[in-house]
């Protein structure tokens, strides 16, 4: 057996992140001769508490956890999401989804949305949406499992993923962790002890005066990063200058009329309000800019587009875009909030998480920390953080919104490099490239450039080998086929209730 073994991890936080932690390390780890996994959180500090939607990935994480899907439905008062419908983004009025999943069928051995371009020079004015089963299901509010047995249905490639109550999902997953034997501690650390020579985090010190030791140290603490930057002095890449939002708030409200299996995204005079339909309830934010709003005006237009009365009092938050130049320095590995935080447009903070968790599994330390290995970890972190902000820059970007101080700032910001390369060749000749290990894939490029209306000039030259008769008859039955088998597909009410679920009924929205 190696004599350089790691068999202390502490985890410091008790949020979505340490939990979630907790739980994969628990899993991989847990077996592992003399391990000792422990998590300190303050019942006092409390946790963010918002993040309540998500991408499929995070069924790639339940799986590897072995979570039974529908206990898990069950137990975080979950719903479905086929994707997140925009509102009001590319001018007032308009609306699209971005799906998961894909959008018809290629052909030729070229993407389909060439010949749905070519479709549309000849006159055709079905919307994209028409063409993703993820689309057409979500805004009928229907769902069930993709199927891909069927490889001839739209069902084979149905994308999915959850929405759920944040507090049942960290409390499940601490279940778990605790099941698989991870120790938890109750606590507030006040002081972080660092070895004199290696200058590696020692020990946290709980306020009774308790020293938790160990060889390696999961920060796990939410936007002050404990350790990463109050111990280890990490730096922040500040992204404010391209995502200007940089305050929520939040709030829970009563349902209303109806529970789509989608989440909602409705540009506001300032930034964007969330919408996220539970089995019990529905969560509501709204993410602002502070230059162009006071937190007194987010909070009453927040309030004015409830479905229903609000359950709790609204809830203030404040962040930066960006995250921490280095996530890992030293035996401190930074994961969640501690390590970086992008704005909740497209879901992705608890796949940073996940993705986190999964890197830090494939580079797992022993005691000496390779320092290689170390920058590896950062590289990719980096790397991972710059790709989805390059998303969701572009959201903002290309609007036809110029009605408020805030959508013109939006409007007139220098995009990075590598998003105005994308946006070029999008509009040249409507082509999408997904740079190697990107998260999102070429139909989420899609989906966004087109429902924000950036207009391709022109499309691939393969597609003029199906003659223009073709080209539309073939449009006409894939978004037949589409229509027709989201029709069959149950309500997603009724498919919850087919989980042994119990939804709330919906009331009318006056
Ligand atoms: C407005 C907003 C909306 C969001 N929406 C989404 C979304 O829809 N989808 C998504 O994926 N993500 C979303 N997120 C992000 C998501 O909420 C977080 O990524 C996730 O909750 C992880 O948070 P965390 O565990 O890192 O931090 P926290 O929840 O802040 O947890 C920090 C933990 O550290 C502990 N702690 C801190 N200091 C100490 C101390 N001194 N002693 C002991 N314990 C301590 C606290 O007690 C707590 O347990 C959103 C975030 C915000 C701000």
């Amino acid at each position: 057996m190696r004599q350089d073994l790691i068999q202390r991890v502490v985890i410091v936080g008790g949020g979505t992140a340490g939990w979630m932690a907790a739980a994969a390390l628990g899993k991989l780890l847990g077996r592992m001769p003399e391990m000792r996994i422990e998590l300190v959180e303050s019942a006092e500090i409390g946790t963010i508490g918002v993040g309540e939607a998500t991408i499929p990935h995070i069924a790639l994480f339940n799986t590897m956890l072995g979570i039974d899907e529908a206990e898990f439905v069950r137990a975080t008062q979950a719903t479905y999401k086929l994707g997140i419908e925009f509102v009001d983004w590319r001018r007032i009025g308009h609306r699209y989804v971005h799906p998961f999943g894909v959008y018809g069928l290629d052909m030729l051995g070229v993407e389909f949305h060439h010949f749905w371009l070519k479709a549309r020079s000849l006159g055709a004015t079905v919307p994209l949406d028409a063409y993703s089963i993820g689309a057409s299901a979500g805004m009928r509010g229907r769902f069930t499992h993709p199927r891909p047995e069927l490889p001839n249905s739209p069902l084979a490639k149905l994308g999915y993923a959850f929405q759920f109550d944040a507090a049942l999902y960290a409390t499940y997953l601490r279940n778990l962790a605790e099941t698989l034997g991870v120790i938890r501690t109750e606590g507030r650390i006040v002081n972080v002890l660092r070895d004199a020579n290696t200058g590696h985090v020692s020990a946290v010190r709980l306020e009774d005066g308790t020293d938790i030791a160990g060889d390696l140290f999961i920060d796990c603490s939410g936007f002050r990063g404990l350790l990463i930057e109050q111990a280890m002095g990490a730096t922040f890449q500040d992204w404010t200058d391209w995502l200007p939002c940089d305050r929520a708030v939040a709030v829970p409200c009563a349902l209303g009329g109806d529970r789509m299996p989608l989440t909602r995204s409705i540009a506001r005079a300032a930034g964007w309000q969330w919408r996220i339909p539970l089995q019990h309830r529905i969560g509501n934010g709204y993410v602002y800019a502070g230059a162009f709003l006071s937190d007194d005006e987010a909070a009453a237009t927040l309030l004015a587009h409830l479905d229903g009365p609000p359950l709790a009092e609204p809830r203030q938050l404040a962040f930066r875009a960006g995250h921490r130049d280095r996530a890992w320095i030293g035996n401190v590995v930074a994961i969640g909030l501690a390590g970086g935080f992008l704005e909740p447009l497209e879901s992705t903070s608890i796949h940073l998480v996940q993705s986190g968790i999964g890197r830090l599994m494939a580079l797992f330390p022993s005691k000496n920390f390779d320092a290689a290995e170390i920058d590896r970890f950062n590289r990719e972190t980096a790397r991972e953080y710059a790709d989805i902000r390059d998303f969701l820059i572009l959201h903002y970007k290309a609007t036809e919104r110029d009605d408020s101080a805030f959508w013109r700032r939006c409007r007139d910001l220098t995009p990075p490099d590598g998003l105005r390369e994308k946006i070029a060749m999008f509009r040249a000749n409507g082509r999408i490239f997904r740079d190697q290990h990107e998260l999102f894939p070429e139909a989420s490029w899609l989906a966004v450039m087109n429902g924000q209306g950036i207009e391709p000039q022109g499309y691939h030259p393969i597609a003029d080998l199906l003659s223009d008769e073709e080209t539309l008859k073939r449009l006409n039955h894939i978004a037949q086929v589409i229509d027709e088998t989201a029709n069959t597909m149950p309500l997603q009410d009724a498919y919850l209730r087919e989980l042994g679920c119990q939804p709330a009924p919906l009331r009318r929205v006056s």
